[in-house]
């Protein structure tokens, strides 16, 4: 029997004040799995990840994590449950260096990786510690936003178009790391356009299509679904 989900996601609708945006959103994610939400520009993926850690303003359906249903819960309380957000313009700190912006967000759960531990998946970082924020390249603050929230103890963890930008000898970094994060039983969401290297990395993929969850493929049958793939995503 398979695993009891990590998160469960039911009739999830969003808006932005009176538009809209998610119609219902189905998935789940287990345990230890990497899944992608896959789909076209402005089909709702980031506002999924965004309903999951709490912050739109309005918001119905049902997000359990490991049963417990967080949909009224504040973002706050959502993030002490283990959730960690990497968001797509990654958010790090112009003017704090790179050991600044690593010791900034508060732990929420006991476990979160040490310094030690994050230079070892990141060691460009360790390099980089006295570097402010501004000076780092795409890449190097892709890596110092996914590892400042290793810090926090969080084990789900919602990626946000990771890739974007970056040159393809930092894009295969970051998927080893994102390998690497699921070998050592993170639980990865993670948002994509670029399906090839999400490939790489995912155990199942769900499409999203107008604020809905409208198919789910496994990554070993990705080849047989490339057809209906490409139309999904219009490439
Ligand atoms: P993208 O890759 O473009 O971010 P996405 O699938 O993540 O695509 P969302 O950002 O979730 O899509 O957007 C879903 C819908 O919500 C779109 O129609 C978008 O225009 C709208 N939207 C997104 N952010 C806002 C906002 N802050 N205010 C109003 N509408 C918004």
């Amino acid at each position: 029997t398979a695993a009891a989900p990590l998160l469960s996601v039911r009739g999830l609708e969003a808006w932005y004040g009176e538009s809209h945006v998610l119609h219902g959103i189905d998935f789940d994610v287990a345990p230890g799995e990497v899944v992608t939400l896959l789909g076209r520009n402005g089909a709702g993926k980031t506002t999924t990840l965004k309903s999951i850690i709490g912050i739109m303003g309005k918001r119905k359906g049902s997000i359990k994590l490991e049963g417990k249903e967080t949909i009224a819960l504040p973002s706050r309380a959502i993030a002490r449950l283990g959730i960690g957000f990497v968001p797509e313009e990654r958010g790090i700190y112009a003017s704090l260096n790179v050991e600044e912006n690593l010791m900034l967000p508060p732990q929420v759960k006991p476990g979160g990786l040490s310094l030690e531990q994050i230079f070892e998946l990141f060691p460009n970082l360790k390099e980089r510690l006295k570097s402010q924020g501004t000076k780092l390249s795409g890449g190097e603050q892709q890596m110092l936003a996914i590892g400042r929230i290793l810090r926090t103890g969080a084990n789900l963890l919602l990626l946000d178009e990771p890739t974007e930008g970056l040159a393809p000898v930092i894009i295969e970094q970051i998927g080893r790391t994102i390998s690497k994060l699921k070998r050592e039983g993170f639980t990865i969401i993670l948002v994509e356009q670029n399906f090839r290297f999400a490939a790489t990395v995912a155990d199942r993929h769900y499409v999203v299509e107008q604020g809905k969850v409208i198919d789910m493929i496994p990554n070993q049958e990705l080849d047989q679904n490339i057809d209906k793939l490409h139309s999904y995503l219009g490439v």
